[in-house]
């Protein structure tokens, strides 16, 4: 109680200077003092709205980078902590989808178009910019990819490899069509290149990656009515015997939406079932398994306090800012290319 009413004092201070954008699977005292809650791309996009100098960022590492990546010139993004990464965006690296990608265009006929999941560092979507290509949402993943297949292309999908698979089905096409990139580059020999239409790197995200059929099963036993609604980034016989996947946001929508009494068995991390839980308690919502961010959980209210203070002090004595998170020029074209390519899919 003591560090919220520093934090809000602190708040009171810097005025409209500042803004706090926390990340829904932040701890819910983040998301208290936040000023506003949301998907990682959503965040990136409002912050850029505000007026606000300092963009104090309460979320994971690539999600500060697309932050900075569409701010404002005169806008700052700092990290409350530089060292909430994230395990999936780690599984890939510039250098790693410059191979893949000249990899695999040795092998089919198809020109290839780059689609990386937002879950990713600067430096891929810039590449994935470099190379026309889009970023994409776990909300609008087949319609970023089936924009690229309609015009024929095969598309190098990358880093998570659940979404990727989970889309194309969606999507309709078949196992033939689908290829799996190993992170050691190793690509089965044995598909026809010119039926593939999408090679998919084998990244995975720990937190939802610990979901089973089995988990499901026991929900439903103890619970007549329930639904089952799980992030797709789970894998693909979770997502086959839910009810309902989709983003975080969207899982929001549908919980807040569905009328009072109903059950919910929910896929995704566990301080966001737990924040929807407490908020709806007219609805019985229960995690499939408690499964935690730990580097969403490196955001706390001391780190948040720090920062804070740190930019209070650079404004009112002219200290060095701290935890600053500022992305390469040319990657930030490059990136902001692939986001604005995203964009103009989805209007189109
Ligand atoms: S939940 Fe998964 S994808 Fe999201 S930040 Fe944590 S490890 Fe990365």
């Amino acid at each position: 109680m003591i560090i919220k009413n520093q934090i809000l004092e602190l708040k009171r201070e810097l005025g409209n200077k500042i803004i706090i954008p926390a990340h829904h699977y932040e701890d819910p005292q983040i998301v208290e003092v936040s000023e506003f809650v949301g998907d990682s791309y959503k965040l990136a996009v409002d912050c850029a709205k505000t007026d606000a100098e300092f963009i104090v960022f309460c979320g994971v590492y690539f999600m500060a980078e697309a932050a900075d990546i569409l701010s404002q010139s005169n806008q700052k993004v700092i990290m409350p902590n530089l060292s909430a990464g994230c395990p999936m965006a780690d599984q890939i690296n510039r250098k790693q989808a410059e191979k893949a990608v000249k990899l695999i265009q040795k092998r089919t006929p198809k020109q290839i178009a780059p689609v990386v999941y937002m879950n990713s560092y600067a430096d891929i979507k810039s590449f994935c910019g470099k190379q026309d290509g889009s970023v994409c949402t776990s909300s609008n993943a087949s319609e970023i990819i089936d924009y690229y297949l309609k015009q024929d292309k095969a598309v190098f999908f990358t880093p998570d490899f659940n979404l990727g698979i989970n889309t194309a089905h969606k999507l309709g096409l078949a196992d033939n069509e689908i290829v799996k990139v190993e992170q050691d580059m190793e690509i089965n020999d044995s598909y026809d290149p010119a039926k593939v239409k999408m090679y998919i790197w084998d990244g995975f995200c720990h937190v939802h990656k610990v979901f089973t059929v089995q988990n499901i099963i026991e929900l439903r036993s103890q619970y007549e009515n329930i639904k089952i609604i799980v992030h797709p980034e789970c894998d693909r016989g979770v997502v086959n015997n839910s009810d309902i996947s989709g983003s975080t946001q969207k899982i929001y929508n549908e919980i807040k939406n569905s009328p009072a009494g109903s059950v919910w068995g929910v896929g995704t991390e566990y301080n966001f079932v737990k924040r929807i839980a407490d908020e709806f308690p007219d609805k019985t919502i229960l995690p499939l398994k408690k499964s935690i961010c730990h580097n969403m959980a490196k955001i706390t209210s001391e780190k948040l306090l720090t920062s804070l203070g740190s930019i209070n002090a650079h404004i009112k004595e002219g200290l060095e800012l701290k935890n600053v998170v500022s992305v390469d020029e040319e990657d930030k074209e490059n990136a902001a290319r692939a986001l604005n390519k995203m964009i103009e899919i989805v209007e189109s």
